[in-house]
C-alpha cells in the first residue's frame, strides 16, 4: 500500500452538507456524503479515491486471512458463457436475478453471480490424482444479481464484491476441516474489519447445523431476521428454524368432526368469536384453528404451475421466506383471484384440507399440526367451518413444512429455552456443499486404489463491498463516519487551523514524520474556515486527528480520537513519536 501524505487541497473529494434523498440507511447516507461513493443507476455505485482506500483495505484483510489457511489466489471473468451452468441447472434455477446477454452470435452469456461452475471446471481440468487434493482456492471479484429489491446503497447492489472460495476435498472429513478452517478464517477477518458477528446456522436441522451457517452483524437495518437461545447458545436464520412437534395425541377420546354455519366470518378473530357462541363447552382461541393458505409453485424450468395449500395454526401467519426457503428451488406465490376463478372448488375463505384432499391438491401442514389434534378450520363451503377435524381421523396432510413464522418466546429447537428474535446483515456465508456440482459437471480424482472418487466441496463468500457498509452501519454517529484502523483510508488526520504559515510549517513537519514512520496522513490545508475543517474531519472518520492551531505558539497540538472524542494535547515536536509509538 502507498504510504504518505495526500493533501485535501489535491485529494478527488467534495463532501456534501445533504444527506442523498434516495438513501434509507445510515451507512448510505455517510458513505455518500463523506464522498466515499456515487450512485450511477439502481445497486450500482462508483467508488471515489476515499472508498477506493476503505474498499482496497477491506481486500486485503480478506486476502490476508485466506492465505493464511492455504487459500491460493485466482481470477475468473465476470463475462460467462452459459453451458456450464445450464449443466448444473442453474441458467434457469437462478430465475430473474441472473443478467443474461447475448454475443454477436447470438450464443447465450451471462453476468456471473456466483462461480460454483467455473471453479469446479478448473480444478476438473487442473488435476488428475488423489495426490492433488485437498486445495482451496479463492477469488475477489465484481458478481452482478438483478437483485429484486437493490437497497441501502452497496449494501445490497445489482454490481458488487465478493470474495468467493471453495474447497476441493476427496472425504467428508477433509470437507469439514476446509469448512472448519474458513470458519476460523471468517472470525479473525470479520474481527479485524471491527464488525460484530453473530454465526446463526442457516440449515434446517436435518441436515445437521454445521453443514451451512452464516455470519451476520448484527443491526436495526438488516434484512436477515434471526433467532436466539439465551440458554444454549444456538442460534439461527429464521429461514433455518425447526418447530419441535409435540407429542402425537389419542385420537379415540376426540369428538365427531361437525359443520356449523358461520356466516360474516371473514378472519379468524371473527371466527373465533363466532365459535364460541355456540355454546360446545369449550372456550377456543386462534391457535385452535387451522389457517390454510393456497399458493402455487413452479420448478425451475417448468411453465406448468402446481396447487399447493399449506396448512398453520391461526394464531400465526405464513412467513413467505420461510416458505420459499422450505420449497426451494421451486419459485412460489399466493394464489390471486384469477387461479380461484380457474379453480371454483377453492372456496375462497373457507379452504379446508377434506376439499384438498378431494380434489388431488398437495398439502403440507406446520409440525405442530400432528395426529390426534383437533382443529376448526373451513368447510370447502360459503359461510361453513367445521370443528374438531382430527388429524390423522378425519383428514391425513402429504407432510409437513417449516412456514409459519417464527417468534419471539417460541420454544428453541434443542428444547434448552426460548427464542429471542434479532436482525442483521448477511457478511460472510460457509457451505458444504458436498458432491453436487462434482457429480454434475465430473469432477473426480483417480484414489490412491486406482479408483475414480467423486471429490466433494465447500463453497465460502464473503461481501467484501457489502462489509464497507456494514463497517459504516456499526462504526457511525450523529457526526460521520467512525473508521476502525485498519480499514480506515488513513490513520492520521491533519488539520492546519489558522492561516498562520507557523502552523502550516509546523504541519508539513508532521505529515512528513509520521509518514517517515510509516503511516497514512491526510493533510487538510484548504483555505476553509476551521469549522469546515473540523466537520469534514468528523464526516470522514478518520481514527485519529491532530490540529495545528493557536496552541502552536505555547508549543502544543492537539489530538483527538474519533471513536471516543477524547482531547489531548501534545507537544509539537513529540507527537509524532506518541503517534507511532517509535514505529
Ligand atoms: P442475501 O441473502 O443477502 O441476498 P445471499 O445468500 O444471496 O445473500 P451468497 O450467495 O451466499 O449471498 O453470497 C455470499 C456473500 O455475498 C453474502 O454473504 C453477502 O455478504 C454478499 N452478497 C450477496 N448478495 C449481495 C449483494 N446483492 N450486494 C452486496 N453483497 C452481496
Ligand atoms: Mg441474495
Amino acid at each position: 500500500m502507498a504510504r504518505g501524505v495526500t493533501r485535501m487541497s489535491d485529494l478527488f473529494l467534495r463532501t456534501l452538507r445533504e444527506d442523498p434523498a434516495d438513501a434509507e440507511v445510515p451507512s448510505h447516507k455517510l458513505l455518500v456524503r463523506a464522498g466515499y461513493v456515487r450512485r450511477v443507476a439502481p445497486g450500482i455505485y462508483s467508488w471515489l479515491p476515499l472508498g477506493m482506500r476503505v474498499l482496497k483495505n477491506t481486500e486485503r484483510i480478506v486476502r490476508e486471512e485466506m492465505d493464511a489457511i492455504g487459500g491460493q489466489e485466482v481470477h475468473f471473468p465476470a463475462l460467462l458463457p452459459k453451458e456450464p451452468y445450464e449443466a448444473t441447472g442453474r441458467w434457469t434455477e437462478y430465475g430473474d436475478a441472473l443478467f443474461r446477454l447475448k454475443d454477436r452470435k447470438k450464443a447465450d452469456y451471462l453476468l456471473g453471480p456466483t462461480h460454483e461452475e467455473l471453479f469446479t471446471l478448473m480444478v476438473k481440468g487442473e488435476t488428475s490424482s488423489y495426490r492433488d487434493f485437498p486445495v482451496i482456492l479463492y477469488q475477489v471479484q465484481t458478481k452482478y444479481r438483478d437483485e429484486e429489491r437493490p437497497r441501502a446503497g452497496i449494501l445490497r447492489g445489482r454490481e458488487f464484491v465478493m470474495k468467493d472460495s471453495y474447497s476441493f476435498d476427496l472425504t467428508d472429513e477433509g470437507l469439514a476441516e476446509s469448512y472448519a478452517a474458513h470458519r476460523v478464517a471468517y472470525q479473525r477477518l470479520f474481527s479485524r474489519l471491527g464488525l460484530e458477528i453473530q454465526i446463526v446456522s442457516a440449515m434446517s436441522g436435518a441436515m445437521g447445523g454445521s453443514a451451512s451457517e452464516e455470519f451476520l452483524a448484527p443491526t436495526e437495518t438488516g434484512e436477515d431476521t434471526y433467532v436466539r437461545c439465551l440458554e444454549s447458545g444456538y442460534a439461527a436464520n429464521v429461514e433455518a428454524v425447526t418447530t419441535p412437534a409435540p407429542p402425537e395425541q389419542s385420537i379415540a377420546d376426540k369428538p365427531e368432526a361437525v359443520v356449523y354455519d358461520t356466516p360474516n366470518t371473514p378472519t379468524i378473530d371473527t371466527l373465533v368469536a363466532h365459535v364460541n357462541t355456540l355454546g360446545l363447552g369449550r372456550e377456543f382461541t386462534a391457535a385452535d384453528t387451522l389457517k390454510n393458505v393456497m399458493v402455487k409453485t413452479r420448478l425451475p424450468g417448468s411453465t406448468e404451475w402446481s396447487l399447493l395449500g399449506v396448512g398453520v395454526p391461526g394464531d400465526r401467519e405464513v412467513d413467505m421466506k420461510r416458505l420459499e426457503a422450505s420449497l426451494s428451488p421451486a419459485e412460489v406465490v399466493l394464489l390471486e383471484d384469477a387461479d380461484f376463478a380457474a379453480n371454483p372448488f377453492l372456496t375462497k375463505g373457507y379452504i379446508g384440507p377434506v376439499g384438498l384432499a378431494k380434489n388431488g391438491v398437495r398439502y403440507l401442514v406446520d409440525p405442530r399440526i400432528v395426529t390426534g389434534t383437533a382443529w376448526v378450520t373451513g368447510a370447502d363451503e360459503h359461510g361453513r367451518h367445521v370443528v374438531d377435524l382430527v388429524a390423522g381421523r378425519d383428514f391425513t396432510p402429504d407432510g409437513t413444512i417449516e412456514a409459519a413464522d417464527v417468534r419471539e418466546g417460541d420454544p428453541s429447537p434443542d428444547g434448552a429455552g426460548t427464542l429471542v428474535a434479532a436482525r442483521g446483515i448477511e457478511m460472510g456465508h460457509i457451505f458444504q456443499l458436498g458432491r453436487k456440482y462434482a457429480d454434475a459437471l465430473g469432477l473426480t480424482a483417480l484414489g490412491s486404489d486406482g479408483k475414480p472418487v467423486t471429490v466433494t466441496m465447500g463453497s465460502y463468500g464473503v461481501g467484501v463491498s457489502r462489509a464497507v457498509a456494514a463497517i459504516a452501519e456499526q462504526h457511525a454517529d450523529g457526526k460521520g463516519l467512525v473508521w476502525p484502523r485498519e480499514v480506515a483510508p488513513f490513520e492520521v488526520h491533519l488539520v492546519i487551523a489558522g492561516k498562520d504559515a507557523a502552523q502550516a510549517e509546523a504541519a508539513e513537519t508532521i505529515a512528513a514524520g509520521l509518514a517517515g514512520a510509516g503511516l497514512e496522513v491526510l493533510l487538510d490545508d484548504r483555505k476553509a474556515s476551521p469549522g469546515v475543517k473540523f466537520a469534514d474531519a468528523e464526516l470522514i472518520g478518520v481514527p485519529t486527528s491532530i490540529t495545528v492551531g493557536r496552541g502552536l505558539a505555547n508549543g502544543v497540538v492537539e489530538v483527538t480520537e474519533r471513536a471516543t472524542g477524547e482531547r489531548r494535547e501534545v507537544p509539537v515536536d513529540e507527537v509524532v513519536g506518541a503517534l507511532t509509538g517509535g514505529r
